[in-house]
């Protein structure tokens, strides 16, 4: 461990309360959190204390400008016990990424990775057990200054916390193409983690739930064509035997989602045909009108893979076979859980067992 991070731990767990059979997503939250305070261009007071809550400015800049960016990660535990991370260096290295878009201070890579490291094993108990439970870890970083006026913070605070999340069996979603809002444009913050880009997000998603779908399927912000991403989910289409899903390189605009490069080695190392390209949603409706549109799924760290069952685009609404006969998405989602579970070779090196404190200081 290079870095000395202070310890104070609970002297009364909220674990004895939590039932690992009724765990709604992002309700309840483990005992400790890791803080950081930078101040005079230093990451200082590194600490792991008590969840708690922090006395907040009227003029915390972050409230009012925006500067804010997090993660979202899981801790699982191998079949026999034994508390794991998925890609962690990832995670850290794509936190820097969205850091530097919104002129935010990095936060040092491996500094993140113990402070997980550290995190999770000291709150190791609160690891649900089942297959496919986790504890989600949301590590973020915002602007602290008391400041009014528009420019970067001068401090800032990064935590991260933990939420033991039940068995996630998503139910298929269905999307609704939208064709009047845009999520990002070229040039913009879409590929950032920022939480600007969900705050954007809430109101066409609300709108698309009251037409009745889930979620919002966004299109590209110059001709409202090409497909881009779902609300916090990468997407991936099955066509004739084809796997393809859009290209954030190419696009500019979309989240780089681990889930996703996590599929496309998996996809590619077992033969399956991929393109990372373009893919409009005019192809989409064609493929489904020629019958060859068998598959279409999101994925993110939350469900890993959720699969979609209708897509709207216009006056049309496009029904996708049942689950029951999708092969793709429910491969590559069982993967990734084997692999969580310490199930399946870990060829790809992307399972890392937590690293256990040995003692702890008060
Ligand atoms: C987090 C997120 C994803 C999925 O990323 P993962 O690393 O797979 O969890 C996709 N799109 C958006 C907009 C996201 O915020």
């Amino acid at each position: 461990m290079k870095y000395q991070i202070r310890v104070n731990r609970t002297a009364h767990s909220n674990l004895p309360q939590i039932d690992f059979d009724n765990l709604s997503f992002g309700r309840y939250f483990s005992d400790h959190m890791f803080v950081a305070e930078y101040r005079e261009g230093k990451w200082q007071d590194l600490r792991i204390e008590p969840l708690s809550e922090f006395a907040t400015h009227p003029a915390t800049m972050a409230l009012h400008y925006g500067q804010a960016v997090f993660e979202g990660m899981k801790a699982s535990k191998s079949h026999d016990g034994r508390p794991m991370l998925f890609r962690p260096q990832m995670h850290a290295k794509r936190l820097n990424f969205s850091a530097r878009r919104l002129a935010m201070p990095a936060f040092p890579e491996d500094l993140f990775v113990e402070a997980i490291h550290l995190l999770v094993g000291i709150d190791a108990g609160w690891i649900p057990p089942k297959k496919g439970s986790a504890l989600y870890i949301r590590p973020f970083m915002y602007a602290t200054d008391p400041f009014v006026g528009v420019r970067p913070s001068q401090t800032y605070r990064f935590v991260i916390f933990t939420c033991p999340v039940g068995p996630y069996y998503p139910k298929p979603v269905s999307l609704l193409a939208e064709t009047h809002y845009i999520r990002a444009a070229r040039g913009g913050t879409g590929e950032a983690k920022a939480a600007g880009n969900y705050a954007a997000a809430m109101l066409p998603a609300q709108l698309a739930n009251e037409k009745g779908y889930d979620q919002v399927l966004w299109l590209d912000a110059q001709e409202f064509k090409y497909i881009q991403e779902v609300g916090t989910m990468n997407i991936f289409f099955v066509i004739d035997g084809k796997v393809i899903t859009p290209n954030p390189e190419e696009e500019g605009t979309i989240l780089r989602g681990i889930t996703r490069d996590s599929i496309l080695h998996i996809l590619r190392d077992e033969g399956y045909t991929v393109e990372e390209r373009r893919i409009s949603i005019d192809e989409v409706v064609a493929a489904h009108e020629q019958g060859k549109l068998e598959e279409v799924f999101g994925t993110g760290t939350a469900a890993v893979v959720a699969q979609v069952y209708k897509i709207a685009y216009e006056d049309k609404e496009m029904v996708l076979p049942p689950i029951s006969e999708c092969r793709v998405g429910p491969f590559a989602k069982s993967y990734i859980d084997d692999l969580r579970a310490g199930l399946r070779a870990d060829k790809f090196g992307w399972v890392e067992p937590v690293q256990l404190p040995q003692s702890v200081d008060a």
